[in-house]
């Protein structure tokens, strides 16, 4: 099987028609949460995802904007965001962000927004943060989102944390037997390792590989659209530098 994974969309339309063209071959689509929150374009994100029928689980962003997360978790620009957003979702896309899990199981790999443990909230940075998702893995393989950089988690039978590779270039990761992987493929939408073109991943189950990518898309055309509706200056610019 060949799967597309999204995951941090954040209401960025150019990023997402951008990427979606080259998942045409991928057996599914999944994303790992967050569709919506800091983008212009909420509600046609959520109509081209399920539009595509992509596997979607919520984020924290997704859940804030339906009222189902309380807005103090977040600083003022994105609670700022939530707020605008909540305003713009039609009540067919609202109820589609409440009635996605919180976690997806497919045959050789999990999927959560934040960690298996804590699917909404916890964020996965370090090697000692993923441990406790390492040990509830029943797969070899997981997929998150909610830090918004790509990252590779790998342990070993015999190393005791692992180790973390970041991939803000993108890169493949050939997956190795009797070891457990955490991958983040990073945000589409709103990436935060410092290059400003979306990221996506591509898994082939049978050949065993991920890759990571990155695409490039319309940045200027998303922030026009962002300042057009007054959404807050420093998400505006954060786009460009991939901050
Ligand atoms: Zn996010």
């Amino acid at each position: 099987m060949k799967y597309g994974i999204l995951a941090d969309i954040h209401g960025n339309l150019e990023a997402l028609q951008a990427v979606l063209p080259l998942l045409e071959h991928c057996d599914e689509i999944l994303c790992a949460g967050d569709v919506v929150g800091y983008g212009p374009n909420p509600n046609e994100c959520c109509a081209l995802l399920r539009e595509r029928n992509c596997a979607t689980i919520e984020g924290n962003h997704d859940l804030a904007s339906i009222g189902a997360y309380d807005l103090r978790w977040f600083n003022d620009h994105a609670r700022a965001a939530i707020e605008w957003t909540a305003k713009q979702l039609t009540p067919e896309n609202a109820a589609f962000l409440e009635a996605n899990p919180q976690r997806l199981e497919r045959e050789t790999f999990s999927m959560a927004h934040g960690s298996l443990v804590s699917p909404v909230e916890q964020y996965l940075g370090s090697v000692w943060d993923v441990q406790s998702t390492f040990e509830a893995m029943e797969k070899d393989l997981c997929f998150v989102g909610h830090t918004h950089v790509a990252a590779v988690f790998s342990r070993g039978l015999f190393n005791r944390l692992g180790e973390r590779e970041v991939f803000p270039a993108g890169g493949t990761v050939k997956l190795r037997r009797n070891r457990k992987y955490v991958i983040n493929c990073g945000s589409l939408g709103q990436p935060r390792d410092r290059n400003p073109a979306g990221s996506f991943g591509l898994y082939d189950s049978d050949a065993g590989v991920v890759e990571i990518l990155r695409v490039h898309y319309d940045v200027a055309s998303t922030q026009q659209k962002m300042a057009a509706v007054g959404l807050p200056k420093l998400l505006i610019t954060r786009l460009a530098h991939g901050t």
